[in-house]
């Protein structure tokens, strides 16, 4: 089968969440399933080229009546789409905490683009992400492509939503602005596209595949996903068990595995001494996560001042963009035991899972989320907020992978209660807890073998027609 795998962020090229790291974990557990899988992303302007074959297809992209010039150029299994005004900026999305104002171009060049590649590369099946690469679904479908497109959900929060205006801009006629394909109150939403256009439709975990429909996590699109309620399936997202892996992670001071667990502790030490912290004899509860509210940091903030009256130690690794900076830093201040690092840290982070002894999740919602099986991967037991993937993938008991703590309400004092109960948790529970984790089967393969049979029922039901 030949499959073209689209995203705007693949790991190690660009990452600024889980989607990065899907985007090179599922092509790559397909492969290991004999299919043939190449993915694409845009070229930002930070991705080093050294290593790139330039130029490798070139097209000529028209859009609103305007012709833009597209280079394609390729490294191992992944093609880079060069564009104008995609190509140029400095960050992925926007800076500054704003969104740049012409991503409706930005993505709909990209998004075009990937179709052209595609016929280019007489792909079977088309797998989108997300609603950076969502207006390609409608493009197939007015071209009347022979490609089967398959639109998968990472964040249903994130819908690149613009003005109507845009339909000019992107060359879509004024006929696609109903409430039945892509208008969103007033507004051009990509996402509306992927869900009424694509063939199938998936999201990352089987029970954010049921939450989506209804009014408390549908982000206003419940009734529209119930309407395509037949093309829906969740698949458990999972992580690339090569790049987190205890046993030969680079980052670490002292890799280890699940027989050499005492090795943790080393690892713990040496972290205290990275980040200057003193005490590593209390429990270390660790987050690494971008703050967002969607990540429950309000829910946190809210509960600091209980939380780090207990014996202790809080380390948060977050990205630097958000809002919560000042009212931390004041927490910090006031708390020895708190130590915040900004900044998106890719070693830091493996050190981070590797050397802590909880990691908290009190997200409000949580598509599927990743970190707690990179913790779990790694003897850290996951605290989880009962949502979303997290319900899937975090169990109070060892009956299905994993083993962790988890509550029920979006509350502090629900998450200040989960954190006790982890503080009492006896020696030898927590030792059969990471000893369950650590041999679980957290991978990327059972979720592309269903891929693979999604993709199989596409092609079949086009053969029976
Ligand atoms: P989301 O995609 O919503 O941000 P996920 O749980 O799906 O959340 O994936 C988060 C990924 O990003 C994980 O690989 C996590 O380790 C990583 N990550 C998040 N924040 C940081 C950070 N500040 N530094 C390094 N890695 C981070």
């Amino acid at each position: 089968m030949r499959i073209l795998f689209a995203a705007s962020e693949i790991f190690p090229y660009a990452k600024s969440g889980g989607l990065a790291d899907v985007g090179a974990s599922l092509p790559k557990a397909l492969r290991a399933l004999d299919h043939d899988v190449v993915s694409v992303m845009p070229l930002y302007s930070f991705i080093a080229q050294d290593r790139f074959e330039h130029n490798v297809f070139e097209f000529e992209v028209m859009l609103g009546g305007v012709s833009y010039n597209v280079h394609c150029h390729k490294e191992h299994h992944t093609y880079f789409i060069e564009a104008p005004l995609l190509s140029t900026t400095s960050y992925m999305y926007g800076e500054e905490g704003r969104d740049y104002a012409d991503n409706d171009l930005r993505f709909g060049l990209f998004g075009a683009a990937v179709v052209m590649l595609s016929r280019a590369l007489h792909v079977e099946i088309l797998h989108l992400n997300d609603w950076h690469s969502a207006l390609a679904t409608l493009w197939i479908k007015a071209q009347n492509l022979p490609i089967k497109s398959v639109f998968t959900i990472h964040n249903l929060a994130y819908q690149g939503l613009f003005e109507k205006t845009s339909l000019r801009r992107l060359g879509l006629g004024i006929d696609f602005f109903t409430p039945e394909r892509i208008e969103f109150y007033g507004k051009v939403s990509f996402m509306k596209a992927g869900i009424a256009y694509a063939d199938t439709i998936t999201t990352v975990s089987p029970n954010y595949a049921k939450e989506i429909l209804t009014p408390e996590f549908g982000c206003g699109l419940e009734g529209f996903l119930r309407l395509h309620v037949k093309k829906l399936t969740g698949v458990l997202n999972g992580i690339d068990t090569d790049t987190y892996n205890p046993v030969t992670d680079t980052a670490l001071m002292h890799p280890y595995s699940v027989e050499s667990l005492a090795l943790k502790e080393q690892n713990k030490k040496a972290l205290y001494r990275e980040l200057g912290m003193k005490d590593s004899k209390k429990p270390l509860f660790v987050m690494i996560s971008r703050l967002v509210h969607q990540k429950g940091i309000d829910l946190l903030i809210k509960a600091l001042d209980s939380l780090l009256k207990k014996p202790l130690e809080l380390l948060i690794l977050g990205d630097d963009s958000g809002s919560y900076r000042n009212v931390l830093e004041k927490a910090s201040a006031k708390h020895p035991n708190l130590k915040l690092i900004f900044g998106y840290d890719e070693a830091l982070s493996h050190r981070i899972y590797a050397g802590a002894d909880f990691l908290l999740m009190p997200s409000i919602f949580e598509p599927c989320g990743l970190n707690q099986m990179i913790a779990m991967r790694y003897g850290t037991i996951p605290i989880v907020h009962n949502v979303g993937g997290l319900h899937d993938t975090v169990h109070e008991t060892h009956g299905a992978c994993g083993w962790g703590i988890r509550f029920n309400t979006p509350s502090s004092r629900a998450l200040l209660g989960a954190v006790d109960r982890a503080l009492k948790l006896e020696k030898e529970v927590y030792l059969q807890m990471q000893n369950f984790n650590m041999n679980c089967d957290f991978s990327f393969a059972p979720g592309a073998k269903s891929y693979h049979h999604i993709y199989r029922n596409l092609l079949a039901k086009d053969a029976h027609v």
